[in-house]
């Protein structure tokens, strides 16, 4: 069957000036495609579409965690016009870390042990430090600190103050500003890089000071990552696994994640099959 040649592609994010925005627009350029980079509001979509047949019209998401929910919100309202990627029900099952970590673990892809507490709960329950605490929809690192005792507890929920909700996760110590980035696509490609904090920051996102390097995931690694972007149907994300004494713990599925640093290291050869994979889908 003759595929729907798509005219425009709309990248949905909020700063269009990203390095992983403008490489995507530099790909499609080089495919003289139509393009326009629009925030997630349904007003903007509408017009974007305006005079192109529907289903001329695909959307890449990229979005962050600032004012997520309601940019998925104003894309609901858009999503029966035109097709998305990743799509929107994907999105939000894989950002929700709390939804996310107990999806994984019900597939038997290993994740560090976890649970949903309150505010409330926390300051109750008998707690055992060292713990991991992380609001469920943090993104870089940012929402995500380390407790190792009440003082510290106290001062991560004042500055947690909009969130009631958080996940208590165990601290794998031998991790400590250390993890691993698996980038995959539907179409079975993946780079892969480690992100390594020297600052002494627990957390290795490259926007908390992580440096990535080349790395080779063994195939128990890459085997969990395809199957997690099965799982949430998504058709590309960013894997993040901790290799833990006990084997790799998968912690985040990233349905937006950023590449400047992985074309750093494996050169301009990431924007170029993302771009392919949404031209491959519509
Ligand atoms: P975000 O999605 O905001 O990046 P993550 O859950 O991926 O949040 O955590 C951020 C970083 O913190 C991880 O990349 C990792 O380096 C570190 N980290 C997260 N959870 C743990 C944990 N349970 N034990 C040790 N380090 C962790």
């Amino acid at each position: 069957m003759k595929r729907h040649r798509l005219e425009k592609i709309l990248i949905i994010s909020r700063v269009p000036d990203l390095y992983s925005n403008q490489r995507l627009v530099q790909e499609l350029k080089h495919k003289n495609l139509l393009y326009q980079i629009i925030p997630p509001d349904h007003e903007k979509i509408q017009s974007a579409c305006h005079g192109i047949l529907e289903k001329s019209v695909a959307a890449l998401i990229r979005l962050a965690s600032w004012r997520f929910q309601e940019g998925l919100e104003e894309l609901k309202k858009a999503t029966d016009q035109i097709p998305m990627m990743n799509s929107i029900e994907s999105f939000e099952a894989s950002r929700n870390k709390w939804h996310a970590l107990q999806v994984l673990e019900k597939n038997q892809i290993p994740t560090p042990l976890s649970q949903m507490i309150s505010r409330e709960e926390l300051s109750i329950v008998d707690l055992t430090y060292p713990f991991v605490l992380k609001e469920i929809f943090s993104s870089q690192g940012l929402g995500v600190y380390l407790i190792q005792n009440l003082q510290e507890l106290e001062k991560a929920l004042q500055l947690l103050k909009e969130s009631d909700l958080f996940i208590a996760q165990s601290y794998l110590k031998e991790c400590h500003g250390e993890d691993l980035r698996i980038f995959v696509t539907r179409n079975g490609d993946h780079w892969c890089m480690k992100r390594k904090n020297s600052s002494g920051d627990f957390r290795s996102n490259v926007h908390q000071g992580g440096q990535g390097s080349k790395d080779t995931a063994t195939l128990d690694e890459l085997e969990m990552a395809f199957l997690a972007l099965k799982i949430f149907n998504l058709d590309y994300a960013g894997i993040d696994i901790l290799r833990s004494h006990g084997g790799p713990l998968m912690i985040d599925v990233n349905p937006s994640p950023g590449f400047e640093k992985l074309e750093a290291i494996y050169g301009l050869q990431v924007a170029g099959p993302l771009v392919s994979l949404l031209l491959s889908k519509f």
